[in-house]
């Protein structure tokens, strides 16, 4: 009879209950142990800005499982407030230290997965420990500061950052009534989007009262009595009863690095297509590793949720004997903004021109109904090609609900290396609530082959 197999998984957010239910369910008889240091497990943290603003009603809401039903369900243990703190390879144990009493504990692993994920990075002038300075990353950040925010009533929000979280996180304010301030350090908002789509989010901020300050180099707070009273950037300065810092994500690598596992050039955790790491026991999956992107062929740091998921159950698979691989990825990614949506896929312009494709762009702008309909608007999209093969690199979409759907399509086109011109030769569906009588995606195909 051959030894249970003991597989130990860092992480219990998206990646790692993705693995850990994956692994007992190709070994049902592994001896899965999921480690977690906060308090909850498997959460939508998607979803956190919308329980700032209350379309949520409660954290409890995106907890889909907690320590009791993912044992029950799934089959794994769990280890809740408890941190992985040290790895020692040669004896294949992992320190973990229990966060209710302070105690230590070594727990030996056949296997062990890393899905520790990233952390928001901090904004160097803002004190990250003022009572009133919060990050929106997890569960335990939206409970503080919806606590925060009940307590305190708070009536100027300002967000530091303006990707696509920040915008989120805005929005949320927004929609709680209070005065809204973005400090961005580039000149526009969204800075990682397409030009066009820059000027589009800029123009949305402004209609909903929310005010945009860009190019900020000046950023200075003032705290008294452990809270930001007041905040200096753009040679203004103004109250702030709120600060969210919203400037990224970084790859949460310091354990496997402590243990001499290797980063790769994207900076994330270096992975082969079976997601193991440069030790071939340890296996690293979502926002803490690095992915193949598909378009360039070269290591890329994506992270998405749906990308943690899949690279999850890559890694709990083989962890438990499998032989899975997982595929190159390109990044398919959307935002609301107010009654406005953002959805972009593959390479922006300056990543494609960076990546070194010779590249051409097609951008329209249409209606995305019949425009006597009511609640019709207008859309803007623009795909990104290689400008001889006019093979598509990426598309990107700013209007109504539509643009998931369009910017699928640019995905299925990228996916199978169709040209771009192919977009004018489909068949779209058209009925007057529901679609326009001449589709952007032919306007774009058409002038992608002009
Ligand atoms: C506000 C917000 C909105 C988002 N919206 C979208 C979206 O619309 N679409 C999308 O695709 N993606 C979105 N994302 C990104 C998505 O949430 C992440 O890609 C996903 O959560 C990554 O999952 P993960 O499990 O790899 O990492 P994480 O979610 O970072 O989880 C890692 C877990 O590991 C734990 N951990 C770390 N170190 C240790 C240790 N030493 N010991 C024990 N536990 C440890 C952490 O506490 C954490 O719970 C959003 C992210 C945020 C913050």
């Amino acid at each position: 009879m051959s030894e249970r197999k003991t597989i130990v998984i860092v992480g219990g957010n998206a990646a790692g209950p993705a693995a850990a239910a994956k692994a007992k369910r190709v070994d049902p008889d592994a001896d899965v142990l999921m480690i977690e240091q906060n308090e909850f497990i498997s959460t939508g943290t998607c979803e956190l800005p919308y329980v700032v603003s209350g379309e949520v009603s409660s954290h409890e809401k995106i907890v889909y499982f907690d320590a009791a039903s993912f044992e029950e369900k799934k089959g794994a243990r769990v280890s809740v407030r408890s941190r992985v703190e040290e790895i020692d390879r040669k004896a294949r144990e992992v320190t973990v230290r229990n966060l209710n009493d302070d105690s230590t504990w070594r727990q030996r692993y056949d296997k062990l997965i890393l899905a520790t994920g990233s952390v928001a990075k901090s904004v160097p002038p803002i004190p990250s420990d003022a009572t009133n300075v919060f990050r929106l990353k997890s569960v335990p950040h939206v409970v503080e500061l919806k606590k925060y925010i009940e307590r305190e009533k708070p009536e100027s929000a300002v967000v530091i950052g303006s990707g696509y979280i920040g915008l989120e996180t805005a929005e949320a304010f927004r929609k709680l009534d209070c005065d809204v301030k973005i400090v961005e350090l580039t000149p526009e908002p969204m800075p990682q989007a397409e030009r066009e789509i820059r000027k589009l989010v800029e123009t949305t901020l402004e209609d909903e009262g929310v005010e945009f300050l860009g190019g900020v180099e000046d950023l200075e707070s003032f705290v008294e009595e452990g809270r930001i009273v007041r905040l200096k950037a753009g040679g203004k300065r103004f109250e702030a009863d709120v600060v969210v810092v919203s400037a990224g994500v970084a790859p949460e690598t310091r354990l496997a690095q402590n243990a001499g596992l290797e980063v790769g050039d994207a900076g994330a955790l270096k992975v082969d297509n079976a997601m193991r790491t440069s030790d071939p026991n340890i296996y690293a999956a979502g926002d803490c590793a690095e992915v193949v992107n598909a378009i360039t062929l070269r290591p890329d740091y994506i992270p998405l949720a749906s990308y943690a998921r899949d690279g999850g159950y890559t890694a709990g698979e083989n962890a438990a004997g499998g032989a899975a691989r997982f595929r190159p990825v390109f990044r398919n990614a959307s935002m609301r903004l107010f009654d406005r949506f953002y959805a972009g896929v593959g390479l922006t312009t300056a990543e494609a021109e960076k990546a070194g494709f010779a590249i051409a762009e097609a951008h329209a702008t249409a209606f995305n109904r019949v425009h006597v309909m009511p609640g019709a608007g207008k859309v803007f999209g623009k795909i990104i090609f290689e400008k001889d093969s006019k093979r598509p690199l990426g598309g990107a979409f700013f209007g109504g609900r539509e643009v998931s759907g369009y910017v699928d399509v640019v995905s299925t086109l990228i996916a199978h290396k169709l040209p771009a011109t192919a977009l004018a030769e489909a068949e779209y569906n058209y009925n007057p609530p529901l679609s326009p009588f001449l589709n952007l995606l032919t306007l774009l195909g058409k002038k992608a082959g002009a």
